[in-house]
């Protein structure tokens, strides 16, 4: 048995190994690396997939995000509400923007926003709330959408973590105003760099973030508003649109692997506590993260001598780092519990059923 990874990137181009080489073979020869035709191509693609109006590629999904922001207007000193437990590129660039993240704590079933929480965090400030579907799994979106036309807000999804997982059956990323995925890698559709995305059905948002990610230009060397410098490499959208046409394969893969997951530790109930599904919302199990009551580290200690590798996604809230304590020096209970009791396991589209098999036994033998 070959050692067991985190994600495995390798196997998955090795299935698809001719067509990505020749994709990069094609760019290469083209010279276009940058706005080649493909990066449009992809767009649509995507668009098409995800059944959404309009993709904007860009060049990571932090970037992303701070487009989104720019493209709704908001000011310095406007609020913005934000999970405490997430990415810290969720809340990084709306404070580098000048504006305010106000936190909110977590489901601490879901892991998602909690949407009673964030009615009590609004006030005249607030102009957005931004949605994390953490893990691969759609937050509270119909209560969060309800609040959000109450108080007029906007609504920005960060999916970077659930690209496919659908609310009520509609795509993650068609529910706010703009949605936003990332590329990265080890990302449900990673490309072999960097990348991300924004999607909105809305044709003027789409033609404003297009201009913002092009230096803020309306026709050539004509700049209308303040804009970034934010592209997918031709490169990378020539990778990502061969491996659009295996997406559905692969979040398939990672549905099978959680479900043999939840089968081997569901008799572990009381140790730990397997992904819970919310009855609203698909998973595309981005990570299989599972809630250990006590001993989390020493867990992962034991796995990883055992030679299986796991993470903490996350280990301090956000309100809780350095850099963001000065916002606010509230408690957020369930954030600050959940990154003591939360575990990934390895997840990728090529986990085996031995793989698994091992990982389940192993911590079997650690409750032992
Ligand atoms: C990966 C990720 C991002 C953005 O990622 P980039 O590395 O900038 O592409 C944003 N939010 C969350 C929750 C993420 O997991």
């Amino acid at each position: 048995m070959s050692k067991i990874q985190m994600v495995d990137l390798k196997s998955q181009y090795q299935d698809i190994k001719p067509e990505i080489d020749q994709a990069i073979q094609n760019v290469i020869d083209s010279s276009a690396f940058i706005n080649g035709g493909v990066v449009k191509e992809f767009a649509s693609n995507l668009a098409a997939w995800n059944q959404t109006k309009y993709v904007v590629p860009c060049a990571n999904g932090t970037d992303g995000l701070q487009i989104a922001m720019m493209a709704l207007n908001l000011n310095p000193g406007d609020e913005v509400i934000v999970p405490a437990f997430t990415y810290i590129a969720t809340v990084e660039i709306i404070a580098l923007l000048g504006l305010t993240p106000v936190f909110v704590d977590v489901d601490p079933k879901t892991f998602n926003i909690d949407p009673s929480d964030v009615e009590k965090k609004i006030n005249a400030k607030t102009r957005a709330i931004v949605p994390v579907h953490l893990y691969g799994q759609c937050a509270e979106m119909g209560l969060l959408s309800a609040i959000a036309k109450k108080h007029e807000l906007f609504i920005i999804e960060d999916f970077a973590q659930a690209i496919g997982s659908e609310y009520k059956g509609t795509r993650a990323g068609n529910i706010g105003d703009i949605g936003v995925t990332s590329f990265f890698p080890s990302k449900n559709l990673g490309c072999f760099g960097d990348g991300g995305a924004i999607f909105t059905n809305d044709e003027d948002l789409a033609s404003k973030i297009q201009m913002i990610a092009n230096h803020g230009q309306s026709k050539k060397y004509y700049h209308d508003s303040i804009g970034v410098n934010s592209r997918l490499d031709t490169l990378q959208a020539a990778i990502l649109n061969e491996k659009l046409k295996h997406l559905d394969e692969y979040i398939k893969n990672r549905r099978s692997a959680a479900k043999q997951y939840d089968e081997l530790l569901k008799n572990l109930t009381g140790k730990l506590e397997i992904p819970y599904r919310s009855a609203n919302t698909t998973h595309v199990f981005h990570q299989y993260t599972i809630k250990i009551t006590s001993g989390r580290d020493r867990l992962k200690n034991f796995l990883s001598e055992k030679g299986i590798p796991s993470m903490i996604y996350y280990p301090l809230p956000i309100p809780k780092q350095k850099a963001y304590q000065k916002y606010t020096s509230d408690s957020f209970p369930v954030s600050e519990k959940l990154s003591n009791q939360v575990i990934s396991l390895p997840m990728h589209t090529h986990l085996t059923s031995s793989d698994i098999a091992f990982v389940c036994e192993s911590i079997y033998s650690f409750y032992k």
